[in-house]
Order: C-alpha cells, then structure tokens, then sequence
C-alpha cells in the first residue's frame, strides 16, 4: 500500500468509488471522467506503479486482471461490437495515477488509435 496513492486508497475504501467489481487480487470501478459510454478501471490491489514495473513474477496477476476485463466487458454487454483496453505508462504514455491499472473502454466506436 502506497500511502499517497488514490487508487489504494480506493482498494481499501479510504476514498469512494463506483466499485463494480472486487475479489482478492483485483478491484474495478468506474473511472471518474468517463470517456466513453462503459469506462471502468480494473486494478490490482497490490500497489505497482506502472506497466513498466511489471515483471515475470507478476504473470498470474497479469493473466487475471485480463480475464477480470473480459468478464466484465462481456457483463457489460461489450463483448459482440468490441471495446478497448488501455494501459497507459510513464509520461510519454500519458499516465497519471502511478498505480498500474486497465482502461475498459467501450459502448461507441472508438477510432483508430495506433
Ligand atoms: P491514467 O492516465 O491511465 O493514469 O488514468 C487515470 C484515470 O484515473 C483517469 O482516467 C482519471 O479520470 C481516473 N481517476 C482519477 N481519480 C479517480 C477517482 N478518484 N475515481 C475514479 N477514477 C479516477
Ligand atoms: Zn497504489
């Protein structure tokens, strides 16, 4: 737990969200200036500051976070017209909340990005 850290303090209830989904590795909710019509953040409850401090030893984790986005973008009635998945890293990459987590974008056609 990285005490100045919104998105920990969102894991263990400090701050408020719009939780949508929680089990003993990872948390998701809505982000709070949505982007599109399902905007949610999926999130490890372990605090790992970026896609760029990911290691081999964060595999399992890794695997689960994507499969808790599929879940959920599949809940979210997503699945058939497609939806997006970001994760964003380092200032090149936008980030902004330095505690690693997923984008679920979907429910509009996105465009082309990269
Ligand atoms: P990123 O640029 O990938 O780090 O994205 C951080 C995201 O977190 C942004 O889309 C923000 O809107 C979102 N965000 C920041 N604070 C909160 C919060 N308290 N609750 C929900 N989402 C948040
Ligand atoms: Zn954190």
């Amino acid at each position: 737990m990285a005490e100045n850290c919104i998105f920990c303090n969102i894991v263990t209830g400090e701050i408020s969200s719009d939780m949508v989904y929680q089990d003993e590795e990872v948390v998701a909710f809505a982000d709070i200036h949505p982007l599109a019509p399902v905007h949610l953040l999926i999130v490890p409850r372990r605090h790992i500051s970026s896609p760029a401090e990911v290691d081999k030893e964060d595999a399992h984790l890794m695997g689960h976070l994507l499969a808790v986005a599929s879940e959920l973008a599949r809940q979210q009635g997503l699945a058939a017209d497609g939806f997006r998945l970001v994760a964003n890293s380092g200032p090149n990459g936008g980030q902004e909340v330095y505690h690693l987590h997923f984008h679920l974008l979907g429910g509009r056609s996105l465009g082309r990005f990269v």
